[in-house]
């Protein structure tokens, strides 16, 4: 059945990328865009505090301010999805052998090993919820079968998810990297909010407010890079949204105009890196100086080929162990892959197997960084 739509699917993709890319592009022209914004933040000296800069904007527009960045361009989108070739998805028996889903032991979680442990489950693509410090957070929840705007046309599923939205445990946070349809999906927050209400907090970047309340979410916290919000006034979690590479879209209209970032989830016993979606850039190192070291980092581990396209954009597995590094993480769980039929060119199986290869080359330990299976559950107990 997989490989049967994979022609569909193919088609979808490259219906849906036009649709959504071809405006904005062309709105986009200005050079300004096109080019990475030259870092004037980075001039003043070497300290943290020179770095740890608010967003920059440019004609209304948010902007990454680094040197790596290249916007992608209306040519190379249409070169990208009409003549890179893609690999064709395994049979279904494959897919079900080595990407098995698996009911999540939220009971497990409940019983609540010690109150030091760090507790997570990979929902799937960059869903994963995470327990520590008397918090329940998830992260980019989608739980639908395609991230886009309609659900009959765009990137489809070929994992479910491992668990319904009403299985959850008790939400506390959420904290969204951006507005992307994969990392922001309208159906999974709406049904987030009908069932947890103004009990469940929003952590999201500026520009996100207005759209968050317009669906109904009343606990919305914007942040800007390198802002601090704690959980409450008596928490001792402390959210910070940092840079990312990266940038948003959901219409022909909005490029940009919403900020995108990572998070950094930082309590009183352990603290949690939550990368988002990026491709490589030196903020890193600074979120690791200033806010490292981390018992658990999530980053992203797929949707990174062609690297021509998706550099600027999307780490590859090498990198996203060189993320590992900088942001001075004990553990970090490779996501966003094995999910979503995104459009990228590696093969599906691919990017964990790069992930621990050069996680050995760079000489670090076995099981420093890891991937989950969808479902399966992970606990850090404090050393
Ligand atoms: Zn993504």
């Amino acid at each position: 059945m997989v490989k049967g739509i994979h022609a569909r699917n193919i088609c979808a993709l490259a219906a849906g990328s036009l649709l959504l890319y071809f405006p904005g592009q062309i709105l986009i022209q200005d050079t300004l865009l096109k080019q990475a914004v030259q870092p004037e933040m980075a001039e003043g000296g070497d300290t943290v505090q020179s770095w740890c800069q608010p967003s920059v904007k440019r004609h209304g527009r948010f902007v990454n301010p680094w040197a790596t960045w290249t916007a992608p361009g209306l040519g190379g989108l249409m070169k990208m999805v009409f003549k890179e070739k893609k690999p064709s998805l395994p049979t279904t028996e494959e897919i079900e052998a080595r990407l098995p889903v698996i009911k999540p032991d939220f009971e497990c979680l409940s019983k609540g090993p010690s109150p030091t442990t760090l507790s997570t489950v990979w929902i799937g693509h960059a869903t994963v919820l995470v327990q520590m410090d008397g918090l329940t957070i998830l992260t980019d929840p989608i739980f639908s079968d395609r991230c886009s705007p309609v659900q009959f046309i765009g990137p489809r599923r070929y994992r479910p998810p491992p668990c319904s939205i009403e299985e959850l445990p008790k939400i506390d946070a959420v904290v969204i990297s951006h507005t992307h349809y994969d990392h922001l999906d309208l159906t999974s927050v709406k049904k987030l909010n009908e069932r947890f209400g103004p009990s469940l907090k929003w952590f999201v970047p500026l520009g996100l407010k207005s759209w968050m309340t317009d669906v109904g979410c009343a606990e919305v916290i914007e942040m800007d890079w390198w802002q601090e919000e704690p959980y409450s006034e008596e928490s001792n979690v402390k959210f910070v949204f940092t840079p990312a590479q990266h940038w948003c879209k959901r219409t022909a209209f909005d490029t940009d105009k919403v900020l995108w970032g990572s998070w950094c989830v930082l309590g009183s016993t352990n603290r949690f890196f939550f990368a988002g979606d990026t491709g490589y850039c030196e903020a890193f190192k600074q979120i690791g100086r200033k806010h490292g070291p981390f018992d658990l980092a999530a980053i992203p581990i797929g949707a990174y080929c062609p690297r021509w396209f998706m550099a600027p954009q999307h780490v590859d597995p090498v990198q996203a162990v060189d993320i590992h590094c900088d942001v001075k993480a004990r553990y970090t769980l490779g996501i966003h892959w094995g999910t979503y039929n995104m459009g990228s060119t590696e093969p599906i199986f691919e990017p964990p197997e790069k992930f621990a290869e050069s996680a050995k080359q760079k000489g670090l330990e076995e099981g420093e960084v890891f991937v989950l299976k969808h479902g399966e559950i992970k606990l850090i107990e404090k050393d």
